[in-house]
């Protein structure tokens, strides 16, 4: 399938609505974001009638708003995955729009360019992805323990009450904070983040994802992917970490190699780094990955790349967490 790259960005939300608004097994809720340069919509997408016992794969798309891939996926298969997910007794909990005004107009961050602001050190925030803080042994807090081998005393919400005074949230995330909480978190077993990558200098298309949980029994959807998307391994990443963009997402300063991240053999990167990947795996859920593409990959083939995760996880819910005569 052709993917068009057409599509108007102000009506995203809007079509969204309409598209899964027709189904009578989701229900759809639109949240006001009132940003000082403009209001947007937030949508939440859930399946209808989640028992206590019903596994629940989480789906988020579009927190960094250049990255179209991830809510022209849901677009495009945001049905099928429906259809798949309940047909194998999986619901759903979408958030197809992570930052509607920054996708809207193209821009990492949303339309005040609001990145949170750190008190403590009186400088910006770390973006809009921002869910988790580590409080050390020492007590100091930080929202990164890169591959997990700093050692941590605990780890609180970005959003905890005892935070409040130190760290404030970009509004579309302080919202995904509030709306998460409510959600049944215990249940949630496979958590997806959909993103693309446009940091790298000098990228080719490829395909590669930070992963936590149970990241060997990702080999399948890895071997999957590499059929349609080369895969990139065993090599050093600077994405995301301590890379400089300006107001628009050019990259202005890349980081040291020291500083970079090492993709595995299979194209992973694990790294605990407070994004809501990094969340859910620190609440229990068992498979966590945010995806990435390269912003040169094209259109189609990154969302099927994404599809291909969406399906890979829900295989995999519906093999641990299915038994045959749960399915109605
Ligand atoms: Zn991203």
């Amino acid at each position: 399938m052709k993917i068009s790259t057409a599509t108007k960005p102000i009506d995203f939300t809007e079509k969204l609505f309409q598209l899964f608004q027709k189904r009578k097994d989701v229900s759809i809720q639109e949240y006001p974001l009132e940003y000082k340069k403009g209001k947007y919509g937030f949508l939440k997408i859930s399946s209808k009638d989640i028992t206590p016992t019903d596994p629940v794969l989480l789906i988020r798309a579009g927190i960094h708003g250049d990255e179209t891939a991830g809510p022209i996926t849901i677009e495009h298969y945001g049905n099928e995955i429906l259809d798949s997910a309940h047909e194998k007794g999986i619901k759903v909990i979408l958030y197809p729009l992570g930052n509607p005004s920054g996708f809207a107009l193209r821009l990492r961050y949303n339309i005040d360019n609001d990145k949170g602001f750190d008190n403590d050190k009186g400088k910006e925030g770390v973006g809009n992805n921002d869910f988790l803080r580590y409080e050390l042994e020492d007590g100091s807090i930080t929202d990164d323990i890169k591959d997990g081998k700093i050692p941590f005393k605990r780890f609180l919400w970005a959003s905890d009450p005892s935070l409040k005074s130190r760290f404030c949230l970009p509004l579309e995330t302080e919202l995904m904070h509030k709306l998460l909480k409510e959600d049944p978190l215990p249940q949630v077993k496979g958590s997806i983040d959909l993103h693309q990558d446009y940091l790298t200098p000098n990228a080719s298309p490829a395909a590669y994802q930070y992963a936590l949980g149970n990241i060997e029994e990702y080999k399948p959807i890895i071997e999957e992917v590499s059929k349609i998307c080369p895969v990139y391994k065993n090599q050093l990443m600077a994405a995301g970490f301590k890379t400089k963009i300006d107001e628009i997402g050019n990259v202005v300063e890349v980081p040291l190699e020291s500083e970079m991240e090492a993709i595995d053999e299979n194209g992973s990167i694990v790294r605990y780094d407070g994004s809501i990947t990094d969340l859910f795996y620190r609440l229990g859920t068992p498979y966590n990955v945010a995806v990435e593409t390269t912003g040169v990959t094209p259109l189609d083939i990154a969302c099927k790349v994404n599809l291909l995760w969406i399906r890979g996880f829900i295989d995999l819910i519906k093999k641990h967490f299915i038994s045959d005569k749960n399915v109605s």
